[in-house]
């Protein structure tokens, strides 16, 4: 029932179309080439501010903003977040207005911090930016509400997006339709992935893909690396996530607290900053394949990817999917991160 379910879903076309898959040569000889290490890249979706995860979400809460005749969508993050320039970008796209909150998630102190990357780009695309001092925290605050109640205020109709648009009723269906993308990119290659390994901080990239996979009894093989050094909260999160979209679009059977797994080692005890292991992730992922990876998000997951091969984790034989999400354009408010 899942997919046909999900098709129902009015959805605004966002995106170049599937998403592609690559095999990671060199990075799959260079940690023994037992194991089979294959991306997936949301970070070249689409030809709009440099898409992303968020953007295939987006494409499920634009639709139901547009149905609404909402004309400006609210959202909040921090200062670099991928989340709300990709909001912004996605306004533009669509003729309508952005309001971003930029919360102070990160304890970072380089100099063009709020100036470069992601927060450059949101204003570029002309995103009404405002910037807010609350710390780190993926649940609801009040500078959110007065941001909404500010477009109430001077009469336009606002669209209230969370945190990495994922506590949403609509959050998860973006990467349910990931979760039935790859089967059908499955087909076409001739097997099956098996493992994803995915970055979860707001939860409904893992919860979407956790509730398309859950069709096939293949959540389990999804595994998410947590960046949000808030753990629990996250797990939490993902399931909750994970058990409304199922709901949605209607898979018919409970989703077990197995199926939701999230491993806590990578995450460098805090949100928005790498350690080494991160760091080294990075340079290895850039000097093998020439893929970039962030030191935020994607950095993590690909450490734990790279460990958990080192570790002999996955049997021989097996492929992985490196979901990558995107998030380059932080890159540049974190040259420091970098010891050259
Ligand atoms: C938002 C984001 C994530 C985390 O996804 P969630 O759905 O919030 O768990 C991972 N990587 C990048 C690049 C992101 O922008």
């Amino acid at each position: 029932m899942s997919r046909s379910a999900l098709e129902n879903f009015p959805r605004v076309d966002l995106r170049f179309g599937p998403s592609p898959i690559h095999r990671l040569d060199r990075l799959t000889e260079h940690l023994g080439g037992k194991v089979e290490l294959w991306a997936k890249r949301e970070d070249v979706n689409s030809g709009i501010a440099f898409g992303g995860n968020k953007t295939r979400k987006l494409e499920y809460l634009a639709a139901d903003a547009i149905k609404q005749g909402c004309d400006t969508l609210v959202s909040i993050g921090g200062v670099q977040s991928n989340h709300t320039r990709q909001v912004a970008a996605v306004a533009a796209k669509l003729g309508l207005k952005a309001v971003l909150v930029q919360e102070h998630w990160v304890d970072w102190d380089e100099v063009n911090y709020e100036k470069t990357g992601n927060i450059l780009l949101s204003r570029i695309l002309g995103a009404d930016v405002r910037l807010d001092p609350a710390g780190f925290d993926i649940g609801f605050r009040k500078s959110w509400e007065d941001a909404i109640s500010s477009v109430e205020d001077r009469g336009g109709k606002p669209y209230p997006i969370p945190a990495g648009a994922s506590d949403h009723v609509l959050g998860g269906h973006g990467f349910a339709g990931w979760a039935f993308e790859v089967e059908d990119q499955e087909k076409e290659l001739g097997f099956q992935f098996d493992n994803v390994i995915v970055c979860s901080v707001t939860g409904s990239t893992q919860g979407g893909m956790i509730a398309g996979f859950a069709h096939s009894n293949r959540a389990q093989s999804v595994i998410g690396i947590d960046a949000s050094a808030t753990v629990e909260k996250t797990w939490e999160q993902i399931a909750r996530i994970a058990r409304r979209t199922a709901e949605g679009i209607e898979l018919g059977r409970e989703i077990a607290d197995e199926e939701i797994v999230l491993l806590d080692r990578w995450h460098d005890d805090i949100y928005g900053i790498a350690g080494p292991r991160t760091i080294e992730a990075i340079e290895l992922a850039a000097r093998t394949d020439g893929m970039i990876t962030d030191p935020v998000y994607e950095g993590k997951s690909m450490a734990g990817m790279i460990d958990l091969v080192r570790e002999g984790y996955f049997p021989e034989g097996s492929r992985v999917l490196y979901a990558h999400l995107g998030g380059q354009p932080a890159i540049n408010g974190y040259t420091t991160a970098f010891s050259y």
